[in-house]
């Protein structure tokens, strides 16, 4: 009989690597699917609609959450960020895994409401690490990096949540670690 397909979140803090951690994962990984969120944020430099993100107007973001299509979002630094629920529902039902790159409160919703999800909490290996990637990325202008250290300070102690953790202090020892908890998962009894 088929099975269907397990949804894994990961989040970590913003400047915890997810986003360099997930492409690894995703190259290495090619059956697992990658859920695109929507956002009402701004294109940054390089990323790409539909690659990176879905990006809406406040508007039409309203209209997501009116019309029951996003099966969690969340607000973040200002902008809001949130998980289309067709494709998801459609990729676990046709058997198929998928990964989501999401914040803590994004993650908490979606526990409550896929209760076999799989939560990894991905930890810088520092603040001071967390501090100087953020810096360093020059993104965001200094006023957004000092938010999103506080707001990083809060995620920390979500991390009870989570059914795993994974310290990212060397990138191909945090994705080897994530493969092995994503193999564990796909062996456990009661997925089968
Ligand atoms: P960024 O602006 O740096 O791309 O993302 C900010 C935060 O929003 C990150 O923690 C990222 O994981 C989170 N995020 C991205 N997409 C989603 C989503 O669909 N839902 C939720 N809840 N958070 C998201």
């Amino acid at each position: 009989m088929k099975r269907r397909g397990i949804l894994f979140v990961i989040s970590s803090p913003s400047g915890g690597g997810k986003t360099t951690v997930c492409q690894e994962i995703r190259k290495e990984l090619s059956d697992l699917a990658y859920s695109i969120s929507v956002t009402s944020r701004r294109p940054r430099p390089g990323e790409k609609e539909g690659r990176d993100y879905f990006f809406v107007s406040e508007e039409e973001f309203d209209g997501r959450i009116e019309r029951d299509e996003l099966a969690e979002w969340a607000r973040f630094s200002g902008h809001r960020y949130g998980t289309p629920r067709q494709l998801l529902e459609e990729t676990l039902n046709a058997g198929r895994d998928i990964l989501l790159a999401i914040d803590v409160q994004g993650a908490l919703q979606i526990k409550e409401r896929y209760k076999s999800a799989c939560l990894i909490f991905l930890l810088p290996p520092s603040f001071e690490v967390l501090a100087s990637r953020l810096k360093r990325r020059k993104t965001d202008d200094e006023s957004e990096v000092e938010e999103r250290l506080r707001r990083a300070k809060e995620e920390l102690a979500f991390r009870k949540h989570y059914h795993h953790t994974v310290v990212n202090r060397d990138l191909p020892q945090a994705v080897e670690e994530i493969k092995a908890i994503i193999s564990a998962e796909r062996c456990r009894v009661g997925r089968t």
